[in-house]
């Protein structure tokens, strides 16, 4: 007897063929084609949901259940309800031809006395047309496919359908502070930001109110597209937790490299994964683990994590803004250019920043070391918002963008330069990824000033948000320290 179920693959649920024969021998099940403990535990859950049930199994033969492919490795939640159908129909204690076709899919867990238990991770079925009918026990969930909904072995036959319902994924806007204040610098750095969704990172002393601005930036972003708001949730759901907004995360830096990345037994989604579509906020950036820092490199460029494990490579879904923030020395009061006295010896005001250097850095299109103006006017974030809802109008209408400024590709902004535009700037971009950031940040402030071209001037200002602050930083580390 064939039938049909799930198992868990890296990021959802595929189809396993659950082959059942008897053979002479012990009367027990054996479990075949590499189960992890928990499916191969289920054979003495099986038999005792059987029992309860009135039904046996033939007295001299010994039921082997073969879970197919062989060589994969294979974790379930939902196999137990599949196994023993398997053995209903090959021994014939049960005779639906329903139960047969290869149109249903048994997922479900059992108890000790047979009674169907909805699987957690039913939710991650969301494949799109799926045409065939699940089977599984009750549950208030509706879904996008038909269920067959039973309470147990003995009452197979009764099961009722439940209908396929359309899933509605509607992302609900974030709550916005509206009378929150920044100077005019940072209100420009926030809409940058929140329009073209580059990866930021923030310098400056501690108190100077960093924290706060990405906080804010974060809630100003547009809603995610609808297949990554769906993506997202199926990622929430393998944690049996629920997305109803965009997701913001802010992990603190004591977290462990296996909850920031993900792994572990069953291979869950880290923090990393959570934050898919929306916004990963990593306060104190250089205070996290080393390993956690050289983890981010492949999600900030690929959009994706790649976890090893029993010697196969998996991946999750990782594709969020960064925002980062940085103190510039450990005790936090360095300043460039700061009389405020800092009580970091040189040697290790040296190595922090050090730390910052380099292509981890590149990864960042921004890097700017916040400073207090003298004097500025304010602007709330209920005015950084209405300006935001115009930019992004002139953006769909005119230049019909579908992805963020951050996502396009050198070639196609060399297309949008302005004739007049002096390419001298482009060539001084020390790398490849500089050079990229300069374009995408150009890209977004000509998009504020409602230009279908990217002018003189927007390059000259990227230029000031994507590495000004950057030859500054490299210039300490050789001058300002060794007059100290
Ligand atoms: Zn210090």
């Amino acid at each position: 007897m064939d039938i049909q179920s799930f198992i868990r693959s890296d990021f959802g649920l595929k189809p396993v063929r659950v082959e059942v024969v008897l053979v002479p021998g012990l009367s027990q099940i054996q479990i075949l084609g590499m189960a992890d403990p928990v499916i191969k535990e289920s054979s003495r859950r099986i038999l005792s949901a059987l029992r309860h049930q009135g039904f046996r199994l033939p007295p001299g033969k010994q039921v082997l259940v073969n879970l197919q492919p062989n060589y994969v490795r294979k974790h379930s939640q939902g196999l137990d309800f599949a196994i023993a159908v398997g053995i209903l129909l090959e021994t014939k204690q049960i005779e639906m031809p329903l139960l047969k076709s290869e149109k249903v899919f048994y997922y479900g867990g059992l108890d000790l006395k047979g009674e169907v238990i909805v699987p957690e991770d039913m939710g991650l079925l969301n494949f799109e047309n799926f045409s065939a009918q699940v089977m599984t026990g009750h549950s208030g969930q509706s879904y996008p496919f038909n269920v067959l909904e039973c309470k147990d072995l003995a009452t197979l036959s009764e099961a009722t359908i439940k209908a396929a319902q359309p899933q509605l994924f509607t992302c609900q806007p974030t709550r916005v502070s509206a009378q929150v204040q920044f100077d005019s610098m940072m209100a420009r750095l926030i809409s940058l930001v929140a329009l073209g969704e580059h990866p930021l990172l923030i310098a400056g002393a501690a108190g100077c109110g960093k924290t706060t601005l990405v906080e804010h930036l974060a809630t100003l972003l547009s809603p995610p597209s609808h297949t990554t708001f769906m993506e997202a949730k199926k990622i929430w759901r393998l944690l049996g937790r629920d997305l109803k907004q965009r997701p913001i995360l802010a992990p603190h830096h004591s977290i462990t490299p296996m909850a920031m990345i993900g792994g572990g037994a069953h291979l869950q989604p880290g923090e990393i994964s959570l934050a898919h579509g929306g916004v990963l906020i990593l306060d104190e950036l250089l205070e996290f683990h080393p390993q956690i820092q050289s983890a981010l490199r492949e999600p900030m460029e690929k959009g994706w994590i790649y976890l090893s494990r029993a010697g196969r490579r998996h991946s999750f879904p990782a594709d969020s803004l960064f925002l980062a923030t940085t103190n510039l020395c450990p005790c936090g009061s360095f300043q460039p250019g700061s009389i405020k006295p800092c009580r970091c010896s040189s040697l290790k005001l040296r190595n922090y920043v050090e730390r910052l250097s380099g292509p981890f850095l590149d990864r960042f299109a921004i890097f700017h070391i916040y400073q207090k103006p003298k004097q500025s006017h304010l602007v709330s974030v209920d005015e950084i918002q209405k300006r935001l809802q115009k930019i992004r109008g002139f953006q769909e209408e005119k230049r019909q963008q579908k992805v963020a400024n951050q996502k396009l590709g050198v070639a196609q902004l060399m297309t949008q330069l302005d004739a007049k535009v002096h390419l001298d700037l482009l060539p001084h971009s020390r790398s490849h990824r500089r050079r990229q950031s300069l374009l995408r940040v150009a890209r977004s402030l000509a998009d504020m000033d409602f230009s279908l071209k990217i002018k003189q001037k927007h390059l000259e200002e990227a230029q000031e948000w994507t590495a000004r602050d950057i030859y500054r930083i490299e210039r300490f580390s050789q001058d300002d320290f060794a007059a100290r």
